[in-house]
């Protein structure tokens, strides 16, 4: 909703805000790239503390000498998401439109089909995106698509083709998972996107770095854990949210359960819903 509706809706109704499934006002996810052996111990860890992730992969490099299996990844990410990163891990800026189509058009079919699943989200090898990459991805039915630029915040993504993550895990400091943990819950949802590659804690020694974050993360009550396309499909949800002209009546248009706060009441709104927001 513009925020001409949201300050309408104010001016009659009181504050409205939109929540997280199960009203929470928070929500955390990860991010992994490139499918190397090092997935395994990173999904242990986050499989130990009910932490929810994406994991990016390259259909080109599976069954190579160091990376994961085709075989072994239906099974090894069954509680994460598995999204595109490109057949061959290419530079986008290097790339004809032909090759830019089979790249991912390829990787998704391969993943989809390894996985039994509709597959959705990529994230961009080397970070390198152009507009007309863009525009290729979106006509072969990719939804998102996770740059390397980060915001050093807990904002929700103006354009999730753009989708800037907080930070990479060697960003993640003290400061900012208390600045998480503590942020008003009566403000803005808040999200906080980690990314990185499991092969960096291998190479650095630092496994402890990520079971340490897992461990001052988990377990909140007002946070949701969530994969980067679940994420995606309630954000994209909640911004289809349809508005009566008289600002009185809310309607869900959509096949995802939305939470809202008005005034201090929570109000559920299941697919296809209208509700009144004026008593
Ligand atoms: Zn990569």
């Amino acid at each position: 909703m513009d925020r001409k509706v949201a300050e309408n809706m104010k001016g009659r109704t009181g504050e409205i805000k939109f929540l997280f499934p199960e009203g929470k006002d928070k929500a955390l996810t990860f991010s992994y790239d490139d499918a190397q052996i090092y997935d395994r111990r990173l999904v242990s860890i986050f499989n130990q503390h009910n932490m929810k992730a994406t994991f990016h992969l390259n259909s080109g490099t599976l069954d190579r000498e160091g990376f994961i299996t085709t075989a072994e990844v239906k099974e090894l990410y069954v509680n994460h998401e598995v999204a595109c990163h490109a057949v061959s891990h290419p530079f986008f800026n290097q790339l004809s439109k032909m090759q830019m189509i089979a790249e991912i058009y390829e990787d998704r079919r391969a993943l989809e089909r390894c996985l039994g699943k509709i597959v959705r989200g990529m994230s961009y090898p080397f970070g390198e995106y152009n507009e007309q990459m863009i525009q290729t991805a979106v006509n072969l039915g990719i939804v998102y698509s996770r740059t390397v630029e980060s915001t050093m915040n807990f904002s929700l993504p103006a354009d999730f083709m753009k989708w800037h993550p907080t930070c990479h895990h060697s960003g993640v400091t003290d400061t900012m998972i208390e600045d998480f943990l503590n942020a008003p819950n009566y403000r803005n949802l808040s999200l906080f996107y980690i990314w990185g590659h499991s092969y960096e804690f291998e190479e650095n020694h630092n496994w402890e770095q990520i079971s340490g974050i897992c461990e001052r993360l988990q377990g909140k009550e007002d946070v949701w854990y969530a994969t980067n396309i679940e994420i995606y499909e309630y954000v994209t949800a909640m911004r289809s949210i349809v508005v009566s002209a008289d600002e009185d009546l809310i309607y869900n248009p959509t096949a995802v359960t939305l939470y809202l706060r008005i005034d201090n009441r929570t109000i559920i709104l299941p697919p296809g819903a209208v509700q009144s927001i004026t008593e």
